[in-house]
């Protein structure tokens, strides 16, 4: 026991002490906003992956998210309503806003008000429900989903429910629950975009006459731009830094960022003007102020809460961005790949549907496989957000992932539509998606960014077992404490990196057949497992030698950062597909998406992981981290070609894969709507096909040989004369022609665009020009 004390005291003295000494210097500067937006938020299962051995079984048993009774129901008939009260045309074209019925409808049955509890008059939904509405709305309409996102998400409901004092809150929220006020939250200025510590708009506090009586206040002045909602909004959140001259609230000059709920009439308040965000017609524009004043009670949480506006705004970020932007994109996703896969059908080039091209199909079995990742992605999330957690490193995963995923949809969905999404009109289901994917690239966290900083920047301090406690324990005034703290952790920490480096080794040699897995896995997917579990302790070796070798200047290296974040990101993405799957009852049927959603994974996983390598600034870390995880070369290999045409057989007809894929999507009841033209069009193309497969056979056998083939129209017409098919055929024939007409001709307008009124000047075929 003596020898054993005497032995960890020499250790503590001797080793531990000059490495604290050089952890120290290596620390990286942490300001205290960087500091606090580091400290935010919980870790969940990205700290299993970090982990470098992830339990399964924690995962597999997190409880489904699922809807309640009332949750489902508003999803049917609320939802549903508020779709069809929207035509995305006449909104982007002539309204340039929703219609006001839209208005109505969504502030009357609290779609602004789903995160405030039902005390207040909200209805208190859970963060899945939430995402469900968010998602099925974003298949419709962008500025009807952002219209009712953007009062959910980080704003002044969010920060009342948190942190406001009851006088706010019993004012307040059943305002903001029943739509009488309509919020919008201004934190971006001219001067601060991703760097938005660092707003230049100021208070001052200060004496000012309010309701007539003198009063301790502020007086604000502002200059912010993009603000969603601000123009129509009755309630601005606003976000300035506080500073106390005259020390009239206490002896601290610079109080810090600062939140107030300012009505919009309030004296001095500029606010109205729009900007024009890609023809996206949600309301966004600037507001401005100038030396406004206003009473310390309009601070969120009132006067205690001065200088507690960068916390608070950290603190609540992770909840909203877990769920807005990827339900969003979700949406967009969710609607493309289910009209593109049925146009595929329908569309024909060649004499055969362009579907079945393996051009095509590698692109659409690529969406649909994107799809199902950023889906399960959108639930798995949503779902830790409902067991309490704010998780700060995944809601910055979902939102970069999903975003970029839907990105790649809209883009292969673009090409495989051809001149159908480009020309737009009422007709053109895509056009507009495409034109936004760049909305939702920038909000919330611009994506490069995001990838660049936060991912690993956040994921390597937060959810590393053991980095915040020694940071921690370095930065303790006690030196003793510090360092009887630190040599404990550190010890600890060597036999992590150990453990992780013999294991990256072994399961580089053998393969992840090394590793045990707890969970009972599906048989068909438990090597994915294994192989998330290998990469998970490549990257956690790879991540400890970074922060070793690199220290501070890790901040600097932005493209080590974002790769080692690819990794996390790919596992967790992997990670929430084969839950997924579980969730789903193994649907057999859904397999393909699965394999190559989870291979695409590991693969991009592995290039992550040799590019650091192969890119690491110091070259024999470099070589040394690739000869233990990757001792014979890469591993793994790009999803194979022959999943696809058993994924695009999924997509291209009415398939319980299809709708379970595409679940979120509103199906317009109006015949005249693109979306539900499609849908029908789809079903007659395949009850289409053996009626042509037999005047195909005649054709060959040389029946109609006396008669040159102009088109099928005709052929079908001629086979009728002959008596080869039925009325009844010839009659499904002649349907199936005028949906598909529908579906492919694009829309035209008089000569002179310069007025509005020619944009409902349509003609297509369905006024019946060439039917
Ligand atoms: C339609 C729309 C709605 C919005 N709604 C709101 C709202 O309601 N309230 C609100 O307060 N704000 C809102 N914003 C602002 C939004 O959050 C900002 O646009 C976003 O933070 C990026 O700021 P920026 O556009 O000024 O880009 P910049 O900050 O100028 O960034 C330019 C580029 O530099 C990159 N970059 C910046 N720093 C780094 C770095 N360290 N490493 C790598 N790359 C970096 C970014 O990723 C980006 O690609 C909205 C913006 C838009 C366009």
């Amino acid at each position: 026991m003596l020898l054993f004390h005497r032995l960890r005291n020499w250790r503590k003295n001797t080793i531990s002490a000059p490495i604290l000494k050089a952890f120290k210097k290596v620390l990286p500067p942490m300001s205290s906003t960087e500091k606090e937006a580091i400290e935010a938020g919980t870790v969940w299962w990205d700290a299993e992956l970090f982990s470098g051995n992830p339990d399964w079984q924690k995962l597999m048993t997190y409880p489904v998210p699922a809807l309640t009774r009332q949750e489902q129901a508003f999803l049917d008939n609320e939802v549903e309503q508020a779709c069809s009260l929207v035509n995305d045309w006449q909104v982007t074209t002539q309204d340039m806003d929703l219609p006001e019925a839209a208005w109505q409808y969504i502030r009357e049955n609290k779609f602004l008000g789903m995160i405030i509890p039902p005390q207040y008059g909200g209805l208190g939904f859970s963060a899945f429900a939430h995402s469900e509405v968010i998602t099925r709305l974003s298949t419709r309409n962008s500025a009807l989903a952002v219209s009712v996102m953007v009062p959910n998400s980080l704003g002044p409901a969010e920060l009342l429910v948190h942190y406001g004092t009851p006088e706010q809150k019993d004012y307040y929220l059943p305002r903001l629950a029943s739509g009488q006020e309509i919020p919008a939250f201004a934190l971006t200025s001219p001067w601060a975009g991703s760097d938005a510590a660092a707003i230049p708009d100021s208070g001052i506090v200060c004496k000012g006459v309010w309701n007539g009586e003198e009063v301790l206040g502020m007086r604000v002045s502002w200059d912010k731009r993009y603000i969603t909602l601000a123009p129509v909004c009755t309630l601005l959140g606003l976000a300035f830094r506080l500073y106390d001259p005259d020390g009239l609230l206490g002896n601290q000059k610079d109080i810090g960022i600062t939140c107030a709920l300012v009505p919009r009439d309030h004296p001095g308040v500029e606010i109205g003007r729009r900007h024009f965000p890609l023809n996206a017609m949600f309301m966004n524009g600037p507001t401005r102020g100038k030396d406004v004043f206003m009473p310390l009670d309009f601070i969120i949480g009132g006067p205690e809460m001065a200088g507690q506006g960068w916390r608070m705004l950290m603190e609540c970020l992770a909840a909203g961005r877990s769920i807005s932007l990827p339900s969003s994109n979700v949406g967009m996703s969710q609607l493309t790949v289910r009209t593109v896969g049925a146009y595929s059908r329908i569309r024909k080039q060649f004499n055969l549907q362009i579907g079945r091209f393996e051009g095509i199909e590698e692109v659409l079995a690529r969406m649909g496989a994107n799809t199902y990742a950023s889906n399960a992605v959108r639930i798995m999330t949503a779902g830790a957000v409902d067991l309490g957690e704010k998780p700060s490193v995944v809601s910055s995963i979902a939102k970069y992932h999903v975003t970029e995923r839907a990105r790649s949809v809209v883009n292969d969905g673009m090409d495989i539509i051809g001149g159908k999404g480009i020309c737009l009109g009422p007709s053109n289901f895509m056009g507009r998606a495409y034109q936004q994917i760049p909305i939702g690239i920038t909000v919330e966290g611009a994506n490069i960014l995001t990838r660049s900083l936060i991912i690993f920047g956040q994921g390597a301090i937060r959810c590393h077992p053991y980095i915040l406690k020694e940071m921690q324990a370095a930065q303790e005034a006690d030196p003793t404490t510090s360092l009887d703290n630190f040599d404990r952790l550190l010890w600890q920490h060597i036999g992590f990196s150990t453990r992780n480096g013999l294991l990256t080794l072994a399961s580089g040699l053998f393969g992840a057949r090394v590793f045990t897995i707890q969970h009972h896995a599906a048989p068909e997917t438990m090597k994915y497992y294994r192989q998330i579990t290998r990469l998970s302790s490549a990257l956690a070796f790879m991540a400890d030698l970074t922060m070793l070798s690199l220290g501070g200047s890790l901040k600097r290296r932005e493209k080590i950062s974002a790769r080692l974040g690819d990794v996390l990101a790919q596992l967790y993405i992997a990670s929430a597909t084969l839950r997924q799957y579980e969730n789903n009852g193994r649907q057999q049927d859904e397999l393909p998406l699965v394999h190559k959603a989870v291979q695409q994974c590991l693969f991009d996983a592995q290039s992550a992981l040799l590019q650091t390598c192969r890119n690491f600034p110091k070259r024999g870390i470099g070589l040394l981290l690739r000869l233990f995880s990757f001792p014979w070369g890469a591993s793994f290999s790009p999803p194979s070609d022959a999943l696809d045409s058993a994924i695009c057989e999924q997509l291209m007809q009415p398939s319980a894969t299809r709708d379970r894929l595409t679940v979120n999507c509103h199906i317009p009841k109006d015949i005249d709507d693109p979306v539900h033209a499609i849908e029908q069009a789809l079903l007659y193309a395949i009850k289409a096909e053996p009626i042509e497969a037999k005047i195909r056979q005649d054709e060959k056998n040389g029946i109609f040989k006396n008669h040159p083939r102009a088109n099928d129209r005709d052929i079908a017409q001629l086979a009728f004369e002959m008596n080869r098919i039925s009325t009844e055929e010839y009659e499904l024939l002649a349907t199936r022609n005028r949906l598909r007409d529908t579906v492919i001709h694009v829309d035209d307008f008089p000569p002179d665009l310069r007025n509005p009124a020619a944009f409902m000047n349509i003609r297509n075929t369905r006024q019946g020009d060439r039917t």
